[in-house]
């Protein structure tokens, strides 16, 4: 098995992120490995649709700029460079294996909450990342189950 060269961590920007990105920082070090994070953020239309008969595009835009913000804010604190900080919209689980062949990552970092019973039937995050992946995904426990 070869080292890991380029890790990609998935951040929500939750406090969770600080414990994944923790370990994504780790093992970046240990391999030597590039260090690169995601915060995807999922548009409103594809949350509510036609649902709610008003023009979204000034709430997202306020979304994107503060989520700009706290990711430059979060990455700094960790030492990621500007250039592999990533910022996009869509659907996480599916942005984040994009990204990751993109930019080449051959490890996926993400949270996982290690659901059961009904949560688990309908799915997370951590499970829609390891399902598909094209690249080993690490699953770091956080929170209370
Ligand atoms: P969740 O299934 O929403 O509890 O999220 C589990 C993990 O998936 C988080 O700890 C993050 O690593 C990742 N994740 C969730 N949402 C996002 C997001 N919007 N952008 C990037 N990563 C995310």
């Amino acid at each position: 098995m070869s080292d890991y060269t380029h890790i990609l961590v998935g951040v929500d920007l939750t406090e969770e992120s600080r414990p994944v990105t923790q370990r994504a920082c780790a093992l970046s070090k240990a391999f030597n490995a590039d260090l690169s994070c995601i915060h995807v953020i999922e548009p409103l239309s594809l949350a509510y649709g036609g649902d709610i008969p008003m023009d979204l595009s000034t709430i997202q835009e306020q979304i994107q700029e503060t989520a700009k913000i706290h990711l430059a804010e979060f990455a700094q604190t960790w030492s990621i460079a500007a250039e592999n900080q990533h910022l996009v919209f869509g659907r996480p689980e599916i942005e984040i294996h994009n990204m990751a062949s993109q930019i080449g990552a051959d490890l996926i970092v993400v949270g996982s909450h290690g659901r059961h019973g009904l949560a688990l039937l309908l799915g997370s995050t951590s499970t829609g990342v390891l399902h598909g992946a094209g690249c080993d995904v690490l699953a770091v426990r956080v929170g209370q189950t």
